[in-house]
């Protein structure tokens, strides 16, 4: 199964993805750690993805989408995966379905996780991962709603998208994204039974 956690920056997507691999045994793929991890390494791409990353602005959909569909090859991914983080444009969205079908899987399901905008700065300026900073935060946002809020009307569309409230304590939400997952895996067995 393959599941979208969507939602602002600081809405909570890594903590529930977390929660999903160690309760449910989902694999986790995030994009935002893989960056990371390229990053730390020191590479000629890390530092230009650092670049990228502290300004606020997002990583180009080339560059993530090679990383995405390296991860996709990865055994450990074979029977699905929890996104976090990506797509985050509507390009990213596009890619995906492509490269799932290719791979005869698709997306089941997209939970987005809603947060007012001022807690999110909140949790953020807690969190404080180095692009952390108020101005880097502000400007994640707004790139949220330029360039990635417009991907929730593409699954809306599709009639894949639930939203869950994410301004409740973390297993609150954990709950309600497990009961959201569930009722998609329950609509498919009934309607391949039939
Ligand atoms: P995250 O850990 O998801 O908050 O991601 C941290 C940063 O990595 C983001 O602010 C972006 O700069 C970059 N990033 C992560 N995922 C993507 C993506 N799907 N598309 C473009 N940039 C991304």
């Amino acid at each position: 199964m393959n599941v979208v956690l969507f939602g602002p920056p600081g809405a909570g997507k890594g903590t529930q993805a977390a929660l999903l691999r160690e309760r449910l045994g989902m694999a986790h793929f995030s994009t935002g750690e893989e960056f990371r991890r390229h990053i730390a390494s020191g590479s000629e791409l890390g530092n230009r993805i650092r670049a990228i990353v502290e300004s606020g602005d997002l990583v180009p959909d080339e560059i993530v989408l090679e990383v995405v569909e390296r991860a996709l090859d990865d055994p450990a991914f074979a029977s699905g995966v929890v996104f976090d983080g990506f797509p985050r444009t509507l390009e990213q969205a596009r890619a995906l379905d492509r490269m799932l079908a290719e791979r005869g899987q698709k997306i089941e399901s997209v939970l987005t996780i809603e947060v007012p905008e001022e807690e999110l700065v909140r949790r953020m300026l807690q969190r404080g991962r180095s692009d952390d900073t108020e101005q880097v935060i502000r400007e994640r946002l707004r790139v949220y709603e330029e360039r990635t809020a417009p991907v929730l009307d593409y699954y809306a569309r599709q009639g894949k998208l639930q939203r869950i409230a994410g301004d409740m304590a973390v297993e609150d939400v954990h709950r309600a994204i497990v009961e959201a997952i569930k009722s998609v895996t329950v609509d498919a067995n009934m309607s391949n039974n039939r």
